[in-house]
């Protein structure tokens, strides 16, 4: 037997390309103005918004280009602190703290609130980052059948019965929308279960920031449920154009992740350019221009789905920008995908394991940026 690394890595990536399961990575970057972009989460075009660009720039000239360490070592850039502020009045919360990701916000939280002999309880398709997180907090995993109310009061029922003494801390994480079906939660019902049972939530709401509410500030945001969730986290990657993660929750929380969430202790800090492109991104959204782009997105979702052929409309379910178009093999999916590509469209093919085995698909995701035109001639190839 072979035990030369690269022996064994290259037996395994050959059984991937042989299950039609091998990523590999395309340069984009250059030529994005030739591709028509329905892969990035930049859901309201922010990333090349006039205002994002110029704070990135004048907070990169005057404070340079990196932090320098953690914030712990060498204190906090006021910016920071400005939006972590700016982020807890958004989300109706008390406090918030900022991560270098949303991976990095998961994987800090979850075990800094639940370890070994408590319980995490997970809708099935959470991210991978809140299975990550849950995993490496020592608790006991369980998973709920995606949305299924009937089965996490099941679930809950059953670990309350054999926590008789309250020993065990319950946690449940889902996200507020789902990031590779573009479906909901439905949060009041998982709250009100939660609230029955003694349990925490946690709800990612990546997706869903920037897109909903009246201010943007996601599906929680104008339905008067955020006092009642414990915390709410998200990435400041995707509508907000930029780079990071956030955590909001009570002053509390965020006292007891600024000591023991690892991935913040024990991570450089994001550099003030992503910062000041943040804080502009929240701007932005929460004006009356914010508004102007959620409504736009909304016409691009709509115009998409009357424009597609029938068998194609059949498996567009869903209502937000992220449109799932299920094709089944990872074969097809591929296949699919990259025709689409050589017709200059960038819509990614999405497989096992980010999605169930058979379920691949392309996910097209909308934005506010991409013109009808545009949009038409990604129907006309899908056709
Ligand atoms: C993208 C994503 C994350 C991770 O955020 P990053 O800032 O990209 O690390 C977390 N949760 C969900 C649901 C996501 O889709």
């Amino acid at each position: 037997m072979d035990l030369n690394l690269d022996s064994i890595l290259k037996l395994e990536l050959e059984a991937l390309d042989r299950a039609h399961l091998r990523r590999t990575l395309h340069a984009t970057s250059g030529s994005s103005e030739t591709f028509h972009n329905f892969a990035a989460n930049d859901y309201l075009g922010l990333s090349r918004h006039p205002a994002l660009i110029e704070a990135s720039r004048s907070a990169t000239s005057q404070y340079g280009t990196g932090a320098g360490a953690s914030r712990l070592v060498t204190g906090t850039n006021s910016g920071v602190l400005a939006l972590e502020e700016e982020l807890a009045a958004w989300k109706e919360k008390e406090a918030a703290l900022v991560f270098g990701s949303g991976y990095a916000a998961a994987l800090g939280t979850i075990p800094a609130v639940v370890g070994r002999g408590d319980v995490v309880i997970l809708d099935k398709l959470a991210h991978a980052c809140l299975i990550d997180a849950a995993r490496l907090s020592g608790a006991t995993v369980r998973v709920f059948p995606h949305n299924s109310i009937e089965k996490l009061e099941a679930l809950l029922r059953k670990i309350t019965a054999a926590n008789i003494e309250n020993k065990s801390r319950i946690l449940i994480v889902t996200e507020s929308l789902f990031s590779m079906d573009g479906d909901m939660a439905p949060l009041r019902e998982i709250i009100d279960v939660k609230e029955l049972y003694g349990a925490w939530l946690l709800v990612d709401e990546a997706h869903a920031t920037g897109v909903y509410g009246a201010t943007g500030a996601g599906l929680l945001g104008d339905s008067g449920l955020s006092g009642r969730v414990e915390m709410i986290m998200g990435t400041l990657s995707k509508a907000l154009g930029s780079v990071g993660g956030y955590v909001a929750g009570s002053r509390t929380l965020v006292d007891w992740l600024t000591n023991r969430a690892r991935s913040f202790v024990f991570s450089t800090a994001l550099p003030p350019g992503v910062i000041a492109a943040s804080r502009a991104a929240i701007e932005v959204s929460r004006s009356s221009e914010g508004m102007g782009l959620r409504d736009q997105l909304r016409q691009n979702i709509a115009h998409f789905k009357e424009g597609l052929t029938a068998a194609w409309k059949e498996k567009a379910r869903s209502t937000s920008a992220i449109q799932p178009l299920i094709c089944g093999e990872a074969a097809t999916a591929l296949q699919l995908a990259a025709k689409l590509r050589e017709q200059g469209f960038l819509v990614p093919a999405i497989r096992y394991p980010t999605v169930p085995r058979h379920a691949a698909r392309l996910r097209v995701t909308l934005s506010a940026a991409h013109s009808r035109d545009e949009i038409e001639a990604l129907n006309r190839a899908l056709a």
